[in-house]
């Protein structure tokens, strides 16, 4: 039986360091403030945004949120967005994705000053990430990589799989293993042979959007194996991308969903929130 990586716990000494080093800063006089924008009331989008005020609240810096309707145009965002880029109070600007059809993602994102994207989404993060300087990283793939060094696993030689290539979790996840120097695969839709690539990986971080797709026929024996996908079942349970119960009988480790990669998200956006401040 393969041990269990806990997101919980993980993510729960992470925000607890947090706490204790934005009393250190509030003690320097410097104080942090995220600004959390939503548009429109999507009931997931709701539950995310609720436990992201939830955490900064926990670790001692202030949320200021602005819940705009969801006709909202791009125009109105924009303008809101440029007044936070300029408002010294504020340090970090999150605005929870997805918006509305008549907004453009990607113009929202580039608008964010990139010294204040703490999801980590500006081409100009993105850019630092990949050539290896300093900026703001991608929450979810930074999250898995705390999982891996707190659980006591070594990175460094390993055959790593990465199952998608989105920009939020996959492109950033295979970049993060290769600076942590795995030999790095990407797979995705149009990979041959999908069931092959990943036999190969002494680890395997799925991010695919497909419920239960990686069963035991896709791992290696003692493989090390990172679910970031979340899904609501028939039975409104949770489950991932990887179907636990057969995976878990011959992994190495796994993470089990929920409280694997899930609330790794959250504590390192408010690390983020926090090297934000001390920027
Ligand atoms: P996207 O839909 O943006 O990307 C999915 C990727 O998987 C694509 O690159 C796609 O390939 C690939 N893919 C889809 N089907 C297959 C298949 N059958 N075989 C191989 N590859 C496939 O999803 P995200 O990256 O945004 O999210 C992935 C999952 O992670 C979702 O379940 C999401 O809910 C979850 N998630 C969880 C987070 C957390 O905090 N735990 C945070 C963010 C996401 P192609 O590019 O060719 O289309």
């Amino acid at each position: 039986m393969a041990n269990l990586i806990d997101g919980k716990r993980i993510s729960q000494e992470i925000k607890d360091e947090l706490k204790e080093k934005t009393a250190g800063l509030k003690r320097q006089g410097i104080e942090g403030c995220l600004a959390v924008i939503q548009v429109g009331a999507d009931p997931a989008s709701t539950v995310y945004v609720r436990n992201k005020k939830r955490a900064c609240e926990y670790i001692g810096i202030e949320s200021r949120s602005f819940e705009l309707p969801e006709e909202t145009t791009q125009e109105q965002l924009l303008e809101l967005i440029q007044n936070l880029n300029t408002d010294e109070l504020v340090n970090g600007i999150l605005v929870q994705l997805p918006v509305p059809d008549q907004i453009d993602e990607n113009k929202i994102i580039q608008a964010i000053a990139p010294q204040k994207d703490v999801d980590g989404f500006h081409p100009q993060n993105v850019g630092a990430l990949t050539s290896g300087l300093p900026g703001f990283v991608s929450c979810t793939p930074a999250g898995v990589i705390q999982l891996l060094k707190r659980s006591g696993i070594s990175i460094a030689g390993k055959n790593c799989v990465v199952v998608g290539r989105s920009n939020i979790v996959g492109k950033p996840m295979a970049l993060l293993m290769l600076r942590e120097h795995a030999t790095v695969t990407i797979a995705h839709s149009r990979t041959q042979n999908l069931k092959e690539v990943c036999r190969q990986a002494d680890i395997l971080i799925v991010a695919v959007g497909k419920p239960k797709l990686i069963d035991a026929s896709y791992v290696k024996e003692g493989a090390v194996v990172i679910d970031v996908g979340i899904h609501r079942n028939e039975d409104q349970k949770l489950c991932g991308d990887v179907d636990f119960d057969s995976v878990s009988a011959h992994a190495g480790a796994i993470t089990p969903v929920p409280g694997g990669v899930g609330p790794m998200t959250i504590a390192m956006l408010m690390y983020n929130c926090v090297q934000a401040m001390t920027r």
